[in-house]
């Protein structure tokens, strides 16, 4: 199989996945949502951009942005109407700036020469920053 060409993300999510406020459908197993498909519902859902423009911003043709966006709706609204709860990791991207991303409370703060990996989160104080750069594979995005 050809490798998958990365996916431009200019915001990782913050959260690593949504649970339903009900205790028993937690049961369920999580329904997934890759990095590129949560850069797709950004852009055309929340930023309201035209696909042409989104496609163009995360690097990948007009009918490719068209099936990871489908692909993203069809999983949001599986755990909607299936009370499942969605986990947002995986996925082949690429950032165009360096994030960290605490792994304790979700905080994102842009990388520069005084926020490091390993310090105190300026959020929750704990010292669970990670860096997030360039390009990911679905490992190193968990
Ligand atoms: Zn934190």
């Amino acid at each position: 199989m050809r490798p998958k060409r990365s996916r431009k993300i200019s915001a990782p999510p913050s959260i690593q996945g949504f649970a339903p406020i009900e205790q028993r459908a937690i049961e369920e197993p999580c329904i997934w949502l890759n990095w590129d498909e949560f850069e797709a519902l950004r852009l055309a859902d929340y930023l309201d951009l035209a696909q042409e423009e989104a496609a163009g911003r995360m690097e990948v043709s007009r009918p490719t942005f068209g099936r990871i966006l489908k692909s993203a709706r069809n999983k949001v609204a599986r755990a909607l109407v299936e009370s499942r709860c969605m986990g947002v990791a995986g996925g082949v991207v690429s950032l165009d700036m360096a994030w960290l991303r605490c792994f304790s409370c979700g905080h994102l703060e842009k990388h520069d020469e005084s926020m490091v990996e390993g310090n105190e989160c300026p959020s929750c104080g704990e010292p669970k920053l990670r860096l997030l750069a360039g390009d990911l594979t679905s490992e190193e995005v968990l």
